[in-house]
């Protein structure tokens, strides 16, 4: 089998296609190189002694995507390819939803002219807004407020009216909570170009040096210590998500959506002492205000995914920080180093 993954140097990307080529899966990866380094792909081979085919190229470029479906034999894509930062899709809506939106259409064309009508779709757990009750099933309604969260929440709606319009496609929508942490080799991880605005980079970043405190958005929330919580999930197992998914693919099940999360949500104070165990030094913290549009808590009801595709994240907060640590410690400065 053969799977193509758009955006297959990213963060997320490179850890599924880990999993993949161990699991015995060919991989051709498409990717414009706008977030990533080649370098993440060249790790990945070294990780699994297995190689990887790297197209550079964007997945707006009919011509490219018609060239990788006639040069191999791919049952399935994966994709990956998008912008991810909330602010910046505030100040560059069009950006947003070209490459995001406009990304997708070109590439369902393509996969449609090449009959391949296996995908799986990285959609993100924003599409819910700020829920009416917790923890987050896959049936409440849907509700965003930024540039980035519609651009999802739209190709979402592309992707449902296009199962309703022909029953061979098969689409798996996977809604993700907040990835972190990294491969257990410490050689592959989140490498943000500029400032993180995530929590889990930013932490790392204070513990190894490159920043001098964290900014705590807010202390005075309805949560159990006032801070923000999440839902995070360790990209590992979010890489293994994508397994089953492919898997529940093969039983032809039209569109299908599952929160990809693990049920428990930890706060931001809950995140800097698991941080600190795993690093052994302290982080340097100061509580500021809230951050514009961020809301007190999200945390999935993951049961969909376990009985529909026998997928649980497995892995701790203790793993996810001592992971996130092992990265970022043997790469300060992330693949450029
Ligand atoms: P990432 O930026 O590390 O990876 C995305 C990859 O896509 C990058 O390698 C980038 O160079 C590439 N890319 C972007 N636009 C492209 C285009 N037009 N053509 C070809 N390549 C292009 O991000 P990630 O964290 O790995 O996220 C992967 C996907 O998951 C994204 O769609 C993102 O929106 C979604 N997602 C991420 C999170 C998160 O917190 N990381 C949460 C929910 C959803
Ligand atoms: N957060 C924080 N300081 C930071 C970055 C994030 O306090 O520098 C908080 C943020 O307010 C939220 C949580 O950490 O409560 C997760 O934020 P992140 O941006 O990682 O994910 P998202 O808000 O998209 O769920």
């Amino acid at each position: 089998m053969t799977i193509f993954v758009t955006g297959g140097a990213g963060y997320i990307g490179s850890h599924t296609i880990v999993e993949l080529l161990e699991n015995g899966q060919q991989v051709v990866v498409l990717d414009n190189l706008s977030n990533s380094s080649k370098e993440a792909l060249r790790r990945v081979e070294v990780i699994t002694s297995k190689s990887v085919t790297f197209y550079q190229g964007d997945v707006l470029d009919p011509i490219i995507l018609n060239k990788i479906f006639s040069e191999h034999d791919i049952t399935s894509v994966i994709h990956f390819a998008g912008l991810k930062s909330v602010g910046e899709s505030v100040v560059q809506p069009l950006r947003y939803y070209e490459n995001n939106v406009t990304g997708t259409v070109v590439l369902c064309q393509a996969m449609a002219k090449a009959n391949v009508k296996n995908l799986v779709f990285s959609s993100s757990a924003t599409v819910y807004g700020d829920p009416a009750s917790l923890p987050i099933l896959e049936s409440f309604p849907t509700d965003t407020t930024n540039p980035y969260g519609q651009s999802k929440l739209m190709v979402e709606h592309v992707l449902t009216d296009l199962a309703a319009s022909d029953s061979s496609w098969n689409i798996a929508v996977l809604r993700y909570f907040n990835p972190v942490g990294a491969h257990a080799s410490g050689t592959i991880g989140e490498d943000p170009n500029d400032i993180p605005n995530n929590l889990m980079p930013f932490i790392a970043q204070v513990a190894v040096g490159k920043r001098d405190k964290l900014n705590v958005f807010g202390s005075d929330y309805d949560t159990h210590d006032g801070t923000g919580v999440r839902d995070y999930i360790h990209v590992v197992d979010l890489a293994i998500g994508h397994l089953k998914a492919l898997d529940k693919l093969a039983t032809n099940p039209g569109l299908v959506t599952y929160n990809i999360g693990t049920g428990v949500g930890y706060s931001v104070l809950d995140m800097v002492k698991a941080f600190e165990k795993a690093c052994g030094k302290s982080i340097a913290y100061q509580i500021v205000d809230r951050r514009p549009g961020d809301i007190a808590a999200c945390y999935a009801n993951p049961k969909k995914a376990k009985s529909e595709l026998g997928w649980a994240a497995i892995h701790t907060i203790d793993d996810m920080a001592q992971s996130s640590w092992l990265w970022q410690s043997n790469n300060p400065n992330g693949y450029e180093g």
